[in-house]
């Protein structure tokens, strides 16, 4: 049985990247665990922090239900993440208490400074769990875990690369109704940030979640329409992750796993 490990920035980060391949392990009988850094209290027009705190973190937890996955925070405020000690040392002793063969993060070149930061974070975990010095109230890692970036579409220092393709048809539904248990971010901040005139406009939640479903169902078909030939034949939706260099060696084990 393997341990993977989701790192996002914020509490709808892994869902939207890597849920297919989340619920697709629990399938397979490995074990899978959500962290979202930061409690996701700065995206909204209208709320303040810690009422947006309590209802992102309940959205959170709505989300796990619909996966049937452990979902956990770090409880840091949205838009505050920076990689510095204090933090890593946090994110140590979770990686270390969690001991995952894999970890599953942001690349550390992204719009978002929390991302950004979330993934500079488990780099600089990545040589560090091994060293029983550092944090030495927790015991060091033996072996270190497989680091994996989720998809973006940014080139500077360079585009993604698609190392590993998991097929996530079977999951897709129960991936939409995931992600949309974030409501406060699909059905309101995200959609008034990014403009989403049909979403602001319709008359009811109903209608507004179609539009949010198909939105979704397209975005969701992106990886394997941009990377074809790293996915089975026929494969309408899936996720594409790129292998980081620091962490440790993927194994053919934990592909067959992931790919198979
Ligand atoms: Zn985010």
């Amino acid at each position: 049985m393997l341990t993977f490990l989701m790192i996002g920035a914020h509490p709808d980060d892994m869902d939207l990247e890597a849920s297919g391949l989340a619920m697709r392990m629990k399938e397979k009988g490995h074990r899978v665990v959500f962290l979202s850094a930061t409690n996701g209290n700065a995206g909204h027009m209208s709320m303040g922090r810690e009422e947006l705190r309590t209802r992102r973190l309940k959205e959170m937890e709505k989300a796990a239900s619909v996966f049937g996955l452990p979902y956990d925070t770090l409880d840091i405020d949205d838009g505050y993440l920076t990689a510095d000690l204090p933090t890593r040392e946090k994110l140590m002793r979770y990686i270390r208490t969690v001991k995952p063969d894999v970890i599953i993060t942001h690349r550390s070149c992204d719009y978002h400074p929390d991302h950004r930061a979330c993934g500079q974070l488990v780099c600089d975990c990545s040589y560090m769990v091994g060293v029983p010095l550092f944090c030495p109230d927790v015991p060091a890692l033996r072996k270190a875990p497989v680091i994996l970036f989720t998809e973006d579409r940014f080139t500077q220092p360079a585009p993604f690369r698609a190392d590993i393709a998991v097929a996530c048809d079977a999951f897709i539904e129960r991936k939409i109704d995931g992600v949309l248990q974030h409501e406060s971010q699909f059905f309101e901040w995200l959609a008034y940030d990014g403009n989403w005139t049909e979403v602001l406009n319709s008359k009811s939640h109903e209608e507004a979640e179609g539009i949010l479903r198909s939105q979704l169902r397209r975005r969701f078909m992106g990886p394997a329409a941009r990377f074809p030939d790293r996915f089975p034949t026929g494969t309408q939706f899936g996720e594409v992750f790129q292998i980081d260099e620091y962490g440790g060696e993927m194994t053919e084990e934990i592909r067959q796993a992931m790919e198979g």
